[in-house]
């Protein structure tokens, strides 16, 4: 963040200066223009016949000189401004690591035959779960790259997202309607029901509003009471003559921000729903290697240290990164709990039906019979419903 600040000091400063230039030679050339048409016009007096008399040509050629000299102050103040954007550059290439190459030795394996083709499925791929079908087709036909799978259950989330983003509750509403048995735990369909009931209130009218409320609210009034009142008491705020309203009723009011958490909200639940990432593999590896990589950067000096090289294998990461809430989990390694034993092939980690992970030799030396407690939660399950867990 630091770095972006002093970058925007310096880009501000270009662009002040730019902006002032700018109106300055724009004056000066009204100015130089306003000069020669009075030139022009006193000269049209004249006889074209007659010559011009020694007054009017020192005249003109004063106007020559003039014009001259303001040109070559414009283009003196041109060359100056551009130290002033070339130093944007230095100020970027002296606040942002430019070569990454130290930590990432392998990027242009991106480009091996075997890689690239991957590599432009994962873009084809994304740009179709972003909804952006349009994009992914001529991406696919420039590219010439074979097609890939369009009709995504993914693009079909997107576009009730970017409904709710735009303040049209409906497509997302029709969505849970057809899955309602199994979002009856969600919080989703009442911060769908409760941006429609907002919206009406501000487009049809409060009482429309009200009915809206009345017809559905009921099925939501056990799990959401506090904020089933917030929003009936915001409807207050809903009728045109209606004054500001309270700060805590602001949000609600919003049509912008009411929307854009419902479209998070929407993304977030339809996904575990059913059962997709929540990103597209590139989103994700995009936002998981830029939190990786400044720290890595940063243990770059330790991490060519001989001994380290020697302890960690190549598809490893030395350290451990938060990668935040939307960034998930990602490991390169697994350690059984039990065992304290790296996972291998052999030996692989297995996911329990209560979500713990530990190694398979560890399960075969926990199950009694064909029960397996769990040794966390302590779950009793079937030790044949765990499931191997693969690190790629
Ligand atoms: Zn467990």
């Amino acid at each position: 963040m630091d770095s972006c600040l002093g970058v925007e000091q310096d880009l501000d400063k270009a662009t002040t200066k730019f902006t002032a230039l700018n109106d300055q030679t724009s004056t000066a050339i009204d100015e130089l223009i306003t000069k020669v048409e009075n030139l022009k016009k006193e000269l049209a007096k004249q006889s074209p016949d007659d010559p011009l008399p020694p007054e009017e040509v020192k005249l003109i050629v004063d106007m020559i000189a003039s014009l001259k000299q303001a040109v070559f102050q414009m283009s003196t103040d041109h060359r100056e401004l551009h130290a002033t954007v070339s130093r944007v550059g230095k100020s970027i290439d002296r606040h942002f690591i430019a070569d990454y190459a130290a930590v990432a030795p392998k990027a242009e394996s991106f480009c091996s035959d075997t890689n690239r083709p991957l590599m432009e499925q994962a873009i084809a791929q994304h740009l179709y779960r972003q909804g952006l079908e349009d994009v992914g087709d001529a991406f696919i036909a420039e590219a010439r790259i074979p097609p890939v799978e369009r009709t995504c259950a993914f693009a079909q989330l997107q576009r009730c997202a970017a409904a709710l983003a735009e303040g049209d509750p409906q497509p997302a509403l029709e969505w849970v309607e057809e899955r309602a048995e199994d979002l009856t735990h969600s919080p989703l369909p009442f911060t769908l029901h409760r941006m429609k009931a907002l919206k009406l209130g501000r487009e049809v009218g409060v009482g429309a509003a009200i009915g809206y409320a009345r017809a559905v609210f009921p099925a939501h009034a056990a799990r959401h009471e506090r904020a089933l009142r917030a929003c009936v008491c915001a409807l207050a705020w809903c009728t045109p003559a209606a004054p500001p309203p309270p700060p805590h009723y602001r949000r609600l009011l919003d049509p912008k921000a009411l929307g854009a958490e419902a479209a998070e909200v929407f993304i977030r639940e339809s996904c575990a729903l059913l059962r997709l990432a929540p990103l597209s593999p590139l989103a994700g590896a995009v936002l998981v290697g830029a939190r990786v990589l400044p720290a890595l950067h940063d243990i770059r000096a330790k991490m060519a240290h001989p001994h380290v090289i020697a302890a960690w294998a190549d598809d490893e990461l030395p350290l451990e990164v938060d990668l935040g809430e939307e960034g998930g989990n990602y490991h390169s390694v697994f350690a059984c709990p039990i065992l304290r034993q790296q996972a291998s092939d052999a030996n692989p980690p297995m996911r329990l039906l209560c979500g713990h992970v530990i190694s398979r030799d560890a399960l075969n030396k926990l199950t009694m019979g064909v029960k397996l407690k769990c040794p966390y939660c302590p779950m009793e399950q079937s030790p044949s419903e765990a499931r191997q867990i693969y690190f790629s």
